[in-house]
């Protein structure tokens, strides 16, 4: 989440409906979540021991099919707990040089969706057009040539969409997850610029070959902004200041077609130019993109340079071309980020090593974990207090942190808690914040309280960084960062913070529902302290709204069926069932 998104923010905190999302939508999502939480609780008095819980999640996914039928396509417990994630993995890649690939299925505690057959035929045909059309391939080589031409050329062998680096880790895993998707839909290759604040934090996730551009002979300069600049300050400059620097608004596709250099209007003896920007994030110029008309534009285009900090991937089923193949792809949509994201980054052995080792110290022997992550951003801040507040308020209405001595009798008697199960009754909180304050607080709320309110349950809360300050181009900090998205993702529940994309990766990975805290619009603390997400996918924060696309309709109910109102932000759409 950027600060420019204040910009967004109208004070209005309510959930509800508007634009595209059609109300029946959420009456549906309302109503399935009255089933589950129902089921949810008849799991929870029957609770065995930490296991049940992947499977209590698994059952609920499968009723989430049932209702809209795609049973069959729904995971079974244990499918897709295994070293390949059920099919989603290649097989065989080094494990050394990436020991997070098959090793992290070991850590999380859920598995709701597998790849379907489809998104697995997909996956293969990707890897291997991939190691065709990599950095050192003659295709390669020729496509380049091609670029430096000053056309673009029809009938390319390889054609790419290259990701560029823009804002926060949160915000780049899921422009990379977006462009991933993207480059599946129109046989792209998905290309990184990895800059050095980058350059050891992911996997290469294709097996035999690379995903990294090798900027230093790439013919477009400046795909990132001057290094040692700082992020933040990189960020609040204007728009217009940041030509040339990562991305070059005049080459942006909206531009280009203004000027007539590229489109129906063009001048065909010019020829289509080598390469276009896509302007996909927070500020989104390029809004004529999710148009199937525009796409049919793009295709014609051998390099797009792809610069976003956001989700966009539900905007893309506004394209009506793309939507039969999302279909198949993902007959659960909840589960585009879930199971892309667990396919395309794996944290590098350095990050994996933290992550390991934090997590055999402090959460293994737990029973139940709960990773909570608090996010303040200075344009919606509150006092430390009420933060803490809302967090125990949202706890007592959601049941998700242990009660104490000091919480009312009539939260406990409502019930619904998921922690400290079993024989090892015991709880460990993993806090993730930039900030110690809760860390302190909820440590001593438990250690003044000795356990949880009417149980023998051991309470532990741990923190493993707070470094008060984001600091974006530092390589050291990303990676510790990246340790703590995953560490969040090994939880058995989460309480995150709306609006944080820190908080969505984490919840998507994890393939959790998050209970998620609603942010304090205008600096007031909200009524309602927090809700619990119907959907694990993120938010789109920015989707396109008010272009007018020509070409051929979109299915406006699929589109209701599938895309809807995010939980915690009434103007962002995300994928629901
Ligand atoms: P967002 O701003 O919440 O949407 O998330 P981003 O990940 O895009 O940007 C926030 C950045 O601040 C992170 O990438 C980290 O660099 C830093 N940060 C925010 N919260 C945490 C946290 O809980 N732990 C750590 N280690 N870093 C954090």
């Amino acid at each position: 989440m950027r600060a420019q998104h204040r910009e967004l923010i109208d004070g209005d905190d309510e959930w509800r409906c508007r634009g595209r999302c059609s109300r029946s939508l959420v009456l549906l999502v309302g109503s399935v979540t009255l089933t589950t939480q129902l089921l949810l609780a008849c799991f929870v008095l029957d609770r065995e021991s930490a296991s049940s819980t992947a499977w209590l999640q698994i059952d609920v996914a499968k009723l989430t099919a049932m209702i809209n039928g795609t049973e069959a396509l729904t995971t079974n417990a244990p499918h897709g707990r295994d070293e390949l994630l059920g099919g989603l993995l290649p097989a065989g890649m080094d494990r050394r040089s990436c020991r997070s690939r098959y090793e992290s299925w070991r850590y999380y505690k859920h598995f709701p969706y597998a790849a379907s057959p489809h998104l697995q035929r997909k996956l293969r045909a990707y890897e291997a057009r991939h190691r065709q059309c990599a950095p050192g391939t003659p295709l390669y080589v020729k496509s380049v040539e091609q670029l430096r031409s000053g056309r673009s050329a029809e009938g390319m062998e390889c054609n790419y969409v290259v990701w560029l680096p823009f804002d926060g880790l949160g915000n780049r895993m899921l422009s990379m997850v977006s462009g991933f998707l993207y480059a599946l839909l129109t046989d792209r290759i998905l290309l990184a610029v990895l800059p050095p604040d980058s350059a050891d934090l992911f996997c290469e996730p294709f097996p035999d070959t690379t995903w990294r551009l090798p900027v230093e002979d790439f013919p477009v300069a400046n795909l990132v902004p001057p290094r040692g600049q700082d992020i933040e300050e990189y960020m609040r400059l204007p728009v217009t200041n940041l030509l040339g620097v990562g991305q070059d608004i005049e080459k942006s596709y909206t531009r280009l077609l203004d000027a007539k250099v590229i489109g129906p209007a063009a001048n065909a003896t010019a020829g289509v130019p080598p390469y276009v920007y896509l302007s996909l994030g927070w500020q989104l110029k390029d809004l004529l993109f999710f148009c199937g008309e525009h796409q049919l534009v793009l295709a014609k285009v051998n390099w797009l340079l792809l610069y976003s900090d956001l989700y966009f991937a539900p905007s893309l089923y506004t394209v009506a071309e793309f939507q039969d193949e999302l279909r198949r792809l993902f007959p659960a949509k909840e589960s585009v980020h879930h199971i892309l994201s667990r396919y395309l980054l794996h944290p590098t052995n350095p990050v994996w090593s933290m992550v390991t080792r934090y997590y055999r110290l402090y959460l293994a022997s737990a029973s139940w974990r709960i990773g909570v992550q608090i996010r303040m951003f200075s344009f919606t801040s509150i006092s430390a207090d009420d933060m803490y507040n809302q967090i125990l308020a949202c706890s007592r209405q959601e049941h998700i942190l242990p009660e104490t001595d000091a919480d009312n009798d009539e939260a406990v008697a409502t019930g619904g808690h998921g922690y400290g199960s079993g024989s090892n009754n015991s709880t460990a909180i993993f806090i993730a914040s930039l900030y110690g304050d809760y860390y302190k607080r909820l440590r001593s709320r438990y250690s003044d309280q000795h356990a949880a309110k009417g149980t023998s349950a051991r309470v532990g809360v741990f923190q493993r960084t707070h470094e008060e300050r984001q600091a974006t181009q530092n390589l050291a900090h990303n990676q510790r960062a990246l340790a703590e998205i995953y560490l969040l993702s090994f939880s058995e529940a989460l309480l995150t913070s709306g609006l944080s994309t820190f908080g969505y990766v984490s919840s998507s990975l994890a393939g959790v529902w998050p209970v998620i805290l609603l942010t304090a619009f205008d600096h007031k603390v909200p009524e309602t302290p927090c809700r619990r997400a119907v959907s694990m996918e993120p938010c789109n924060l920015k989707p396109p709204q008010g272009m007018e696309c020509r070409g051929k309709p979109m299915d406006i109910e699929g589109l209701a069926r599938h895309v809807g109102v995010c939980e915690d932000f009434k103007d962002g759409v995300k994928f629901f069932y």
